[in-house]
């Protein structure tokens, strides 16, 4: 099994039901086990059009499932909760991006591990810090930020995280 990193974001709708629905549909992907989920946060959009508000969370998973099935997963869930791709960085009802992969370094446009804009963005790096502070570090030594994280785009805490021995009593 592989630990990985999956990075959620939802601007449309009900959120809240977008990001439990995408948890959800992960919790029940084939050759993979959800370990862990972080808070979820409300932070301002970044880049793209002007548009409302995401909610963000960071889930820990781990898989047997390869990078490229992993990621035909990921967007199969997203189009599967309606998600339409229309115009870059522009609302979505659900945004799942391959955060980490194990150790995996690789660089395709189609899948590049480790996500390129993690350490640039705030959304990101508060959840993935509560759930995985040493991951940071890690990607620090792979990724250089190639812009300067912008503070204070996190707005509040609307969930608080999900551990994993509450995760295994809620699954039974
Ligand atoms: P987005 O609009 O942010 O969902 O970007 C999706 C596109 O980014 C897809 O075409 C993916 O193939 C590509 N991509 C590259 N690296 C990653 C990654 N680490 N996680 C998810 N999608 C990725």
């Amino acid at each position: 099994m592989v630990l990985c990193y999956i990075g959620l974001g939802s601007n449309l709708g009900d959120r809240q039901q977008y990001i439990k629905a995408a948890l959800r549909k992960m919790k029940s992907l084939t050759r993979t086990k959800v370990r862990k989920v972080s808070s979820i946060i409300e932070s301002e959009p970044q880049g793209g059009p002007v548009q409302g508000p995401y909610l963000n969370a960071v889930v820990e998973l781990e898989t047997d499932l390869g990078p490229y099935q992993l990621l035909a997963e990921l967007q199969s869930i997203e189009s599967a909760l309606g998600r339409v791709r229309t115009t870059v960085n522009g609302p979505r009802t659900v945004d799942l991006d391959i955060l980490t992969y194990g150790d995996v370094c690789m660089e395709e446009e189609a899948l590049c591990i480790p996500h390129p804009r993690i350490l640039e963005r705030e959304f990101v790096i508060v959840p993935l810090k509560e759930i995985a502070p040493q991951i940071i570090e890690k990607i620090k030594k792979t990724r250089k930020p190639v812009k300067k994280v912008l503070k204070k785009v996190v707005r509040k805490v609307v969930k608080k995280a999900v551990t994993k021995t509450k995760l295994k009593k809620r699954t039974g």
